[in-house]
């Protein structure tokens, strides 16, 4: 197993049986994991702030919940597995009929031995997910039902990590984390956002990072609300979701369609024979959302492997480290780490004369083409770097020269970095515009 996929199995393995939500200790203590491995820092926005069109709503936190017979047996623990309890459950200590129970629980009839997964934090009530085997062998005519939580103020909590690079220029990588023990939904992508983050971490940097770790919506909605300035400097983005379920990868485009985050993931994905998987923006799904809305339409899309509610484990208790491929994840891993070498990369060049071809024999740039010796091969052929010579007129960027000669990304880069070395390009300043000139 190599390093990655180890490391991406022990976050798993430690943040699986945490019970997350939006609010409370177990979003606190997954954060506070996250920010044991890269440089996090923590946020807390007090319950009643209002946040764009939102509240931040009290803060949840349960010691206990469970269903009793009359006898005293429990048939439902909150302690055996943190999906029994319906998110943000309002305390109750009560003997209940089964009718009036009844109403309260939540089963799959059509996958009977799996639990599942509801909320219900904007609306106060009580209730508890369980097997649909287990829901039928409840015959008893009253049950008592104890629920020992809080919705009390408090903050919602959410983890920034903000690498800076040699320009203000940002990249954004968010991903949720208010799901309680789900594996692919929202710790498969915490996992991978905290190994690229590392690898960021320990490299110099030409752009900016920001990685977002918070609960769906209302994380999105308050970090929007907060940071309209930080908006503004994000130049690409992606929302990372679902990426250990055994689908190949999608994309989903930004709101926007031709921002250039899309074109350079829309090129990854062709590379490795994934154009099938790229697909249009629809307001679904994750954060893209919010980063998306008229008001902001950033250029962020979505990286999964499958989408949300595609998967007979969504949302379920089938959801579980199991469920997962640690070679979907290292994989996962590898295509954002691909993105990383294209953003840092790629560049704008104009030719510092531009009449003409260059005598490319006299600086050693011809010869070089000849030599079939591998250790002399300088990562480009002549053809390369001639269309680098053709479209280094300041409008053209290394991924559209790529783009348009139909050459690698990385041959394009090792070309121009040798014609510049030669004195032929010079670099205009500009990294890249975004297609849409925002
Ligand atoms: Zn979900």
């Amino acid at each position: 197993m190599s390093r990655a996929a180890a490391e991406l199995q022990t976050h798993i393995d430690a943040l699986f049986p945490i019970c997350r939500s939006i609010t409370g200790q177990g979003l606190r203590q997954t954060l506070g994991y996250i920010a044991d491995k890269i440089p996090l820092r923590i946020w807390e926005v007090p319950t009643g702030t209002a946040v764009l069109d939102w509240e931040i709503p009290p803060e949840w936190n349960v010691r206990h919940a469970a269903i009793y017979t009359l006898a005293g047996d429990r048939v439902v623990d909150f302690s055996q597995h943190n999906l029994h309890l319906v998110q943000y459950s309002e305390p109750v200590d009560r003997i209940v009929s089964r009718e009036e129970l009844d109403t309260h629980l939540h089963s799959l009839p059509n996958q009977p031995d799996l639990i599942p997964y509801r909320t219900a934090y904007y609306r106060r009530t009580w209730g508890f997910c369980l097997s649909h085997r287990d829901r039928l062998a409840l015959t008893d005519d009253a049950y008592r039902v104890v629920i020992v939580s809080t919705l009390e103020p408090g903050s919602l909590s959410y983890g920034e990590c903000f690498l800076p690079g040699a320009s203000s220029d940002e990249v954004l990588f968010s991903s949720h984390c208010c799901h309680p023990s789900l594996a692919n939904d929202n710790l498969s992508a915490i996992s991978v956002a905290i190994e690229l983050a590392r690898g960021l971490a320990g490299r110099t940097r030409r752009l900016s990072y920001r990685f977002l770790f918070m609960p769906g919506t209302i994380g999105a909605i308050t970090w929007l609300h907060f940071n309209r300035d930080a908006a503004d400097r994000v130049r690409h983005g992606v929302v990372l979701s679902c990426l250990g379920d055994s689908a190949p990868l999608t994309y989903k485009r930004s709101r926007r369609g031709d921002a250039m985050i899309d074109r350079y993931i829309g090129r990854l994905m062709q590379d490795a024979g994934l154009a099938d998987r790229v697909r249009p923006f629809i307001p679904m799904g994750y954060d893209e959302r919010q980063y998306c809305s008229p008001g902001f339409n950033l250029p962020v899309g979505c990286l999964m492997r499958s989408p949300p509610g595609s998967f007979p484990e969504y949302h379920t208790s089938a959801d579980n480290p199991g469920f997962l491929r640690l070679q979907s994840l290292t994989d996962s891993l590898e295509l954002l780490e691909r993105l990383i070498s294209i953003l840092e990369n790629d560049a704008i060049w104009v030719r510092t004369n531009p009449y003409g071809e260059p005598q490319l024999g006299r600086r050693g740039l011809y010869a070089q083409q000849d030599n079939h010796d591998p250790s002399h091969c300088p990562g480009f052929d002549q053809e390369t770097l001639l269309w680098v010579l053709n479209l280094a007129d300041g409008q053209h960027s290394s991924f559209d020269m790529a783009e348009l000669s139909g050459k690698s990304f990385m041959s394009v880069v090792a070309a121009s970095a040798a014609l510049a070395e030669e004195g032929l390009l010079a670099p205009t300043g500009l990294i890249t515009a975004d297609a849409s000139g925002a």
